[in-house]
Formats: structure tokens, C-alpha cells, sequence
């Protein structure tokens, strides 16, 4: 692999738990619309006033039940980017939606972090996209997720294992509790036509909750 020359002018060392573990990390120096975020976040005798916030909580939805979300994520509702990520516009800065809670609640998202004796470039990923096994990844609905309790920082190794590649949810052989997916499996093609796999144990057992409405147009894998 060729070697990636990093300009990390403009960065500032500090720490923050990267891949489940503590890690030193590089982050942002500044990020100007980092500074109006936590004005905002003060009470209003301090300059504070929640707008940004009022106008940040309007465009989430909580508690959305259906096949395709975790009820427990606070989705965003705005226009989602062609990656899948919603956008939020803060003072012209176009800042991923799901980073703004991560940050007002911990730092600024590092650029990078020394994971396994190396630098690796670090995102916000979804721990609710990593916990849903019938979720079959690329764009899904996850990533418009913005509750900070979902999000955890990750290196794109990580990231891989998790599967948020479909490649990696589709080479798969068991299901999250360990059933065989040539034994238990089936794909269902849903409505939009996007193909979800499903294990016929799990379905059965106390994961049922989940698969209420989605009998229509089952298909055997
Ligand atoms: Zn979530
Ligand atoms: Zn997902
Ligand atoms: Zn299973």
C-alpha cells in the first residue's frame, strides 16, 4: 500500500476512546461553528439562548417503530446527504448531523487516533447500525441517527468488523446469536425493494417484536 503523507497542521493532541478503548487522538484545533454550539448550549444570562439547538431538535424524530428503525434512535428527518448522513447548516458550515451531540457532549471529532501501533482516521459511527443484525448496511436509516448514546468513535478497520459495508453483511454465515443462516435464514424484500435478512430462530424468540409486518413478500434464501 503507498505511504499517505498527513498534513496535521491544525490539529491538537488529546485523548478519547476510539475502537472501545482510550487512545491518544489528534483533534481539530478549531472548528468555528464548534464555539457558537456551545454558546448556544449555555444558559441565556451566560449568551446562551437554544437556538441552534430548538431549530436542531425540530428536524429529529424520536420513538419512529417500524421494521426499518430502531425505536430507541432519534432519527433525523431533514435531507439526508448522498451518503446516507443528514446535514445540519450551522452558520454556513455544513456539519453532519449526528456529530452535533457528539461533540457538545465530549469534543471535537479527532481526524485521527494510534490504533495498533498506527494512525488511523476516525469517524462517528453507530453503535445501533452494528447491534441490528437485519440491518443490510450501505445507506441505511442508521446513519441518520443523531442520539449521542448510539454513536461511539471508530477507525474504518472497526468499522469493517462491524459491518457497515453490505459486502460484509452479506459473506455472514451465522446470525448474531450464533444460528446458522443456511439453516434458519431468509431474505424478505421489502416495499422498496431493498432485500433484509432475517433468522427464522431468532424471529421466534425474543427478537419476535421486531418481525411484526413484515411476513408479506417472504422469500426462502
Ligand atoms: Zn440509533
Ligand atoms: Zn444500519
Ligand atoms: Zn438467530
Amino acid at each position: 500500500m503507498a505511504t499517505q503523507t498527513l498534513d496535521i497542521s491544525g490539529l491538537t493532541p488529546s485523548r478519547a476512546v476510539v475502537d472501545g478503548a482510550l487512545r491518544q487522538v489528534l483533534i481539530p484545533a478549531e472548528q468555528p461553528w464548534y464555539d457558537k454550539l456551545l454558546v448556544d448550549a449555555m444558559a441565556p444570562e451566560l449568551g446562551g439562548g437554544s437556538k441552534i439547538f430548538d431549530r436542531f431538535n425540530a428536524k429529529i424524530h424520536q420513538g419512529l417503530n417500524s421494521s426499518t428503525i430502531d425505536k430507541n434512535c432519534w432519527t433525523w428527518m431533514g435531507q439526508p446527504t448522498s451518503n446516507g448522513y443528514g446535514i445540519f447548516n450551522l452558520d454556513g458550515h455544513k456539519v453532519r448531523a449526528h456529530h452535533i451531540l457528539w461533540t457538545v457532549t465530549f469534543d471535537l471529532v479527532p481526524v485521527l487516533a494510534h490504533v495498533d501501533d498506527r494512525c488511523q482516521r476516525v469517524h462517528v459511527g453507530h453503535q445501533c447500525h452494528d447491534a441490528d443484525p437485519t440491518c443490510p448496511g450501505g445507506r441505511c436509516r442508521h446513519r441518520l441517527c443523531v442520539r449521542v448514546e448510539h454513536l461511539a468513535l471508530q477507525t474504518h478497520a472497526a468499522n469493517d468488523r462491524a459491518g457497515h459495508s453490505g459486502e460484509h453483511h452479506r459473506r455472514k454465515t451465522h446470525c448474531p446469536s450464533d444460528h446458522a443462516y443456511a439453516v434458519s435464514g431468509y431474505s424478505y424484500t421489502d416495499p422498496q425493494g431493498t432485500t433484509r435478512r432475517y433468522c427464522r430462530a431468532c424471529k421466534a424468540g425474543e427478537r419476535a417484536p421486531e418481525f411484526v409486518g413484515i411476513r408479506k413478500q417472504l422469500v426462502v434464501a
